[in-house]
């Protein structure tokens, strides 16, 4: 019997004990090869040796001294790295423990931004369909995820949401990408529009959406056009790169590649690699600036902790010591090419698609024309379970196109992956996709 209520009560879930680099072992001796690093989390993999001392040391030097009362050293460290990479003279960084309060203190970031340009009314938060920014009710609220928004039976705040920038199966057949680019972010300006510009506090997007979509990225040009909109409408746009942020993808920040900044990024998971429960709102330079003549009325009893954020730093420092961005680019593009040749004929994989560390492989019934599967609403966990059995950790999906199921497959190994993990990553995914889809 157990105490714990678990995500989902019908699963047997193996008792984990320890872990070292890429694998997790069980209680019974049985090894996993860790190819998501949970949810996008472990991006050093497991029990570096840098991140465990710089916590072991910072506990031995000061455990906790609340922000109310004090600052301290690894929070300022972390806060002037990130501003550093964020790269807007004036920004500043607000940290919390995980990317639900990350984006709420995004959203509250808005709201008293307006607020304090005598803007009150601005509150109006547009979003996407399909998208996830976390499971607190404005986070949620704010998210486009279906199956989430239900289950929660929260009773949630339904502002606009708008297409999500998905070419794959949202661009028409005889539309070329541009005209696909300016017809999805003309949505934006409708529901902006349509609200009323003095009634829109901000626009929230993933760059490349995570698992509600499985490594979606934006077409180009779609995150320029969407910079434009929000300030043609005087509207501040917020990326949530709580999943394709701190590096998972190559450039620190998603964003970068296509030339465009948003107001407010939210990092999480890969910022603490899954040592410590950490999370950063990056503010803007114009956005901090309102808060040098007015308090930002918020605050967590956790944030901003020393032990965390000291685990912040130091994977900071091994990222920038290893090259581990570059590494990302180069190996990722490899693993990229080894998912394509083992999986690019498969009779039910639809798309396989990614950057950097960041993969996904959606399923359909045939390949030709991308039809979900009608019958098996339950294939995300089946994946799941099959995966555990096979010794491999990935992170399963799924969205729901015309009633029926479309799946998807998470990867998002850890940045020091080596050639050998992505072999038996590949040779166990084939085990896992024969015994799913059949061989
Ligand atoms: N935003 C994105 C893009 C996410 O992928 C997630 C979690 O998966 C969240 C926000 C919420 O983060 P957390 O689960 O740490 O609250």
């Amino acid at each position: 019997m157990t105490s714990v209520l678990y995500r989902v009560p019908r699963m047997s879930y193996p008792m984990a004990v320890s872990a070292e680099g890429l694998y997790i072992r069980d209680d019974s001796g049985k090894h996993y090869l860790d190819m998501s690093g949970g949810a996008a989390v472990s991006a050093l993999g497991h029990a570096h040796p840098d991140v465990l001392e710089a916590i072991r040391s910072q506990l031995s030097a000061l455990d906790f001294a609340h922000t109310s009362f004090f600052t301290n050293r690894p929070q300022e460290q972390l806060a002037n790295r990130l501003a550093q990479r964020f790269g807007d003279p004036g920004s500043r960084v607000y940290f919390t423990s995980g990317g639900s309060e990350a984006n709420e203190t995004a959203l509250k970031l808005c709201w008293q931004f307006w607020a304090a340009r005598g803007q009150a009314e601005k509150k109006v938060i547009v979003s996407r369909e399909h998208s996830y920014h976390g499971n607190t009710f404005g986070a949620l609220s704010v998210s486009g995820n279906a199956a989430r928004r239900k289950a929660s039976a929260a009773p949630l705040l339904d502002w606009p949401r708008i297409s999500p920038c998905y070419a794959l199966r949202g661009k028409g057949t005889e539309e070329c990408a541009e005209d696909y680019v300016q017809r999805i972010t003309a949505e934006l300006e409708s529901a902006i529009n349509q609200v009323g510009a003095e009634r829109v506090a901000a626009f929230i997007c993933e760059p490349i959406v995570g698992a509600s979509l499985g490594a979606v990225a934006a077409e180009p040009g779609y995150l320029k056009r969407i910079r434009e909109i929000c300030d043609r409408y005087d509207v501040l746009w917020i990326a949530d790169e709580v999943m394709c942020g701190s590096g998972r993808t190559g450039p620190y920040f998603a964003f970068e590649r296509e030339g465009a900044r948003p107001d407010i990024v939210t990092l999480a998971k890969g910022i603490g690699a899954g040592y410590l429960p950490l999370a950063a709102t990056i503010l803007s330079g114009r956005v901090a600036q309102i808060f040098d003549g007015t308090a930002f009325v918020h605050g967590h009893t956790y944030i901003g902790h020393p032990v965390t954020c000291a685990a912040g730093v130091a994977v900071q420092d091994v990222i920038d010591r290893d090259n581990l961005l570059e590494r990302t680019t180069n190996i990722g593009a490899e693993f990229g090419a080894m998912l394509h040749e083992r999986f690019g004929t498969h009779r039910n994989v639809y798309d396989i698609r990614g950057r950097g560390l960041f993969w996904a492989i959606e399923f359909a019934a045939e390949r030709e024309r991308g039809e979900g599967f009608r019958d098996r609403p339950g294939l995300p966990q089946e994946m799941l379970e099959s995966a555990l059995k096979a010794g491999l950790i990935v992170y399963p999906g799924s969205i729901q196109v015309d009633g029926a199921c479309v799946p998807h497959l998470l990867l998002a190994p850890p940045m020091i992956v080596e050639n050998s993990h992505m072999q038996e990553c590949v040779d166990k995914l084939r085990q896992l996709v024969d015994d799913v889809f059949g061989a």
